[in-house]
């Protein structure tokens, strides 16, 4: 292929643009294997790197931290030409050529290949959203949270991480408690498995109590900033939360009260640098028991390349449900 379509972020006197170009190989950054992608999948860093000029280290750039694809040719012996892989996270997106491309390259240290149980579209349905969501799950299981008496609760639940996590929790038999501004979005809350629904303004610290009712045995919490207060003022004893985002903000203020006195976990997720050897047994268990059942039927969307600039936007606004895929 010698020219093929990308979506292009570039970024001059803090001014971002992006627009579709055709471009060619020498276009992309440096790596050992060349994938023609398939799908990639649209997630809030996405957002930040093509409309703010955020997080990206260098423009122009093509975002796009998720794909996934055919190898087309590899120079390390463990790919070859027709392998189906998925490569998510590492730089990918934010300062190495990104999955918003027809075809993509990158080093050979950052790909998995695709597991069995899984197919290329549902790999970029779950991306890193739900790569992350599942360690979110993880971690709060290592931790001691097992099905039972108890709720979890998820914020954030109308976005990617948060749906995810909701149908993934649900699966497993665990009561979910979902936090959304869209109130209007508890029937699709309910159809992916939660209990309840709740509007996010009552899990919001208004009045910087550190300790209150004691309300959840675990929460997974892409939101931070005050919701993350109100958790860490909340949570059961002995409970965890698994904090993964920023979406409602980075500032937390809290005292050593609720962990001393309830011994509660503060949970950090990482899915950038996650190791590899880590990451495969990750990706193992979204083909297998971490499957979420409502993948295709409820969570994910399908763009096209020329709707990627509306959807960017949208994510940002906090106005995407669930997953969009992008297909090429
Ligand atoms: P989405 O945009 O899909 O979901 C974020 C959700 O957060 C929104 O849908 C909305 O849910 C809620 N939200 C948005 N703005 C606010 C606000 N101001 N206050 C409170 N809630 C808000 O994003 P993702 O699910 O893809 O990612 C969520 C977060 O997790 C992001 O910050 C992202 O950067 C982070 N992340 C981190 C990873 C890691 O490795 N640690 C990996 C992946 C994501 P609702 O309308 O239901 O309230």
């Amino acid at each position: 292929m010698e020219k093929f379509r990308a979506l292009v972020v570039d970024k001059k006197d803090e001014e971002t643009t992006m627009d579709i170009r055709e471009i060619g190989m020498d276009d992309l950054s440096e790596g050992e294997v060349t994938i023609k992608v398939a799908y990639s999948s649209v997630n809030y860093k996405d957002g930040m790197v093509a409309v703010k000029g955020s997080i990206a280290e260098t423009f122009p750039i093509i975002p796009g931290i998720d794909l996934a694809g055919t190898v087309m040719s590899s120079e390390d012996d463990r790919f070859k030409e027709g392998d189906e892989v998925i490569a998510t996270s590492y730089h990918i997106g934010t300062r190495h050529s990104g999955g918003f491309s027809e075809v993509a390259r990158v080093p050979s240290e950052w790909v998995v290949p695709l597991p069995e149980g899984l197919s290329l579209k549902e790999s970029m349905e779950l991306g890193t959203a739900g790569f992350t969501a599942a360690l979110c799950i993880q971690r709060l299981e290592e931790n001691g949270l097992e099905p039972g008496p108890g709720k979890v609760l998820v914020d954030g639940a109308s976005g990617g991480v948060g749906s995810l996590a909701i149908n993934m929790l649900a699966d497993r038999g665990y009561s979910v408690v979902a936090s959304t501004g869209r109130t209007e979005e508890a029937e699709y809350l309910k159809s992916l498995g939660a209990d309840t629904v709740i509007h996010r303004d009552e899990v919001t610290d208004e009045d910087g109590k550190s300790t209150r009712k004691r309300q959840w045995k675990a929460a997974v919490d892409p939101v931070g900033g005050k919701t993350l207060q109100y958790i860490l003022s909340s949570l059961d004893y002995g409970g965890s939360v698994a904090t993964c985002g920023l979406a409602g903000g980075i500032e937390v203020e809290t005292t050593v009260l609720p962990f001393i006195s309830r011994g509660i976990n503060w949970l950090g997720i990482d899915s950038v640098k996650y190791p590899m050897e880590h990451r495969l047994k990750v990706w193992d268990r979204l083909a297998d028991d971490l499957k979420p059942s409502a993948l295709e039927t409820h969570i994910a969307y399908e763009a096209t390349l020329e709707e990627l600039p509306d959807t960017l936007n949208d994510i940002l606004k906090g106005h995407v449900r669930g997953r969009v895929i992008v297909k090429f």
